[in-house]
């Protein structure tokens, strides 16, 4: 099979792979449609992945092929999405069910081969089956959708709060998008690029919600917006030191700070806005990956029952769709951002 191969930092080839074999209860997947994620890009090209060789990508639906010895006959020929994270299932949160947190876990795409390949081999336990008016395309971006419901969550948001989305990228951009559909009426969304204003209309927000940090000061602009009081919530989506700060200094008294954005340095707060976390009382909560019980309320289920009730139509945020001997270019747009997007797949 096809298969694009991690060598080591900076060193991605694709090749002609042995298929693998599915054991015990796997099931061999036949990928349809693969997300390349904001963090396989420094996992690519900066500090390679856990293990070498190693096929990357964990975004990515399919149809099974086959089953291993010990997984269900009835997933074959099913239409999947993978949830990429296989749990120890030992550890304390696991024994909780909140596999997200668990301890020693495997991953498809950085600890083991993933989707930038036809085939792939995943344990039954981690597929979602897909109702037939969801398309592959959609099932694969059901991780960072899932990724972001689950940050949603973590804010705690009540009906009438005002909530501060700092940062556009794929998961802040489908966080307005769940806000949204949540019926949150006071949404305001922080971005820096001129194509972000169009995207964000076309999710359905006004374009008087969203403010280009270029622009004007996002500061004053949300302090304007909330009458001086400051937001109720705000995610941080950015992952830099002064989005952070900021972040903190526009909550409300008994707000809520959320931080999603990976760090990309150091994170640290002078003290005048430590002091704010004391005299507002603020909460401050960080959110990791997504949760996967196989229960209906499930951060996954909830977002496949969207999807299918066509409450939420993410193909909205797929910028690039490239057949696999394509991938590369995709990495390096998204490597020197020569070019604007949200979502590259490859299909
Ligand atoms: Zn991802
Ligand atoms: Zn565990």
């Amino acid at each position: 099979m096809k298969a694009w191969v991690l060598y080591g930092a900076d060193d991605i080839r694709l090749e002609e792979v042995e298929k693998p074999q599915p054991k015990g209860n796997e099931v061999l997947v036949s990928v349809q449609a693969a997300g390349i994620c904001g963090s396989d890009i420094p996992r690519i090209y900066q500090t390679g992945a856990h293990t070498h060789p190693l096929i990357p990508g964990h975004e990515f639906s399919g149809v099974v092929e086959r089953t291993g010895k010990f997984a269900d006959r009835k997933w074959e020929g099913k239409r999947v999405g993978i949830f990429p994270l296989i749990p120890c299932r030992e550890c304390a949160p696991c024994w909780k069910q909140q596999y997200e947190l668990c301890r020693q876990y495997s991953y498809l795409g950085s600890r083991r081969n993933g989707g930038f390949a036809e085939y792939v081999a995943v344990p039954e336990w981690n597929l979602i089956e897909l109702p037939a008016n969801v398309s592959f395309a959609e099932a694969a971006m059901l991780e960072p959708m899932a990724v972001a419901v689950h940050a949603m969550r973590r804010g705690q948001i009540c009906q009438d709060d005002t909530v501060v989305v700092y940062g556009l990228g794929t998961i802040g951009m489908l966080l307005v998008m769940f806000l949204v559909d949540a019926g949150i009426r006071n949404i305001l969304a922080v971005g820096n690029k001129a194509f972000q204003k169009q995207i964000v209309r076309k999710i359905g927000l006004d374009e008087r919600n969203y403010c280009d940090s270029r622009e004007q000061n996002a500061a004053e602009w949300i302090q304007k917006h909330t009458d001086g009081a400051g937001a109720d919530v705000v995610y941080e989506c950015v992952g830099r030191n002064e989005t952070f700060v900021q972040a903190v200094r526009l909550a409300a008294p008994e707000g809520r700070v959320c931080l999603v954005g990976n760090p990309n340095a150091d994170m640290a707060l002078d003290r005048d806005t430590y002091w704010k976390v004391l005299r507002n009382q603020l909460v401050i909560t960080g959110t990791w990956n997504s949760s996967f019980t196989h229960e209906p309320g499930d951060d996954w289920h909830f977002v496949l029952d969207r999807i299918s009730r066509q409450q939420i139509s993410p193909e909205k945020l797929i910028t690039h769709r490239l057949p696999i001997e394509e991938l590369e270019y995709g990495l390096q747009l998204m490597k020197n951002k020569t070019e604007d997007y949200i979502k590259i797949m490859v299909i």
